[in-house]
């Protein structure tokens, strides 16, 4: 099959654009980093895709925005009783108020206990907790990047743990720089590390094109099942197409 790959600018959005043998135009938000990714038939002209772009950048927003949703939707009020995420497990949250430095741990597989002040604010309980998930991300990743690293062939020269409204990873190959987002430490741990290789690879072939899924495939044959456990809920893969 002919394939020819180009990057479109649309707006503010950068969308990768891949010409193959097909009949329609197929539309792709991609996980983990929201790209767009485009496949139209091989006669379509550049300012034939960047309209179809246009008429459905509606659509494509609101997709991204469910994504940011999802992770507005994700705040809690850290009281006892709410259900919790750690690694793809979910845990009953307790809440015991003492006077002492705030600490969490999980206690019989089933309950994640934090003890803070009496009348902190749900806002700094939810700071520790996601300084907890923190530190047990890093720790995973500690262990995970020399690992990949080697498996890849790449050096990934900073990562960095951040929450992002839009994206469960991004990399910017240039300065080998990797980010995840902190999401990741409630889903299960091959979901973070689908991400981890899938952002690594990008430092080697930044769009999505052919070489970048041949790499993927090579290393990470199983990716395509962690990452529709990415997805599960809420929905941030979406492919429709014309
Ligand atoms: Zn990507």
């Amino acid at each position: 099959m002919t394939t020819e790959s180009y990057l479109l600018e649309v707006s503010d959005l950068q969308v990768e654009v891949v010409n193959k043998d097909i009949k329609n135009l197929h539309i792709s938000i991609m996980p983990p980093d929201g790209r767009i990714r485009v496949s139209a038939p091989l006669d379509m002209s550049e300012e034939s895709v960047r309209l179809a772009i246009v008429s459905r950048l509606t659509r494509i927003c609101r997709e991204q925005k469910s994504f940011a949703a999802y992770i507005r939707e994700s705040r809690k009020e850290m009281i006892s009783g709410e259900s919790h995420y750690v690694d793809g497990i979910r845990y009953i949250f307790k809440l015991i108020e003492v006077n002492e430095v705030p600490s969490i741990s999980i206690k019989k597989k089933t309950s994640i206990v934090m003890r803070a002040r009496p009348n902190s604010s749900s806002e700094k309980r939810e700071k520790v907790m996601h300084e907890w998930l923190r530190i047990r991300m890093r720790n995973k990743l500690e262990e995970l990047i020399p690992k990949w690293e080697e498996i890849i062939g790449v050096n990934a020269n900073h990562y960095g743990i951040k929450r992002m409204r839009t994206k469960w990873g991004s990399c910017n190959s240039g300065q080998k720089r990797i980010w995840l987002n902190l999401e990741l430490a409630k889903k299960s741990p091959q979901c973070l590390e689908y991400v981890l290789v899938h952002e690594m690879i990008h430092i080697l072939e930044a769009s999505h094109n052919e070489r970048f899924f041949k790499l993927l495939d090579k290393h990470m044959p199983t990716w395509r099942v962690h990452r529709d456990m990415l997805d599960e809920p809420p929905l941030v893969h979406v492919d429709w197409t014309y």
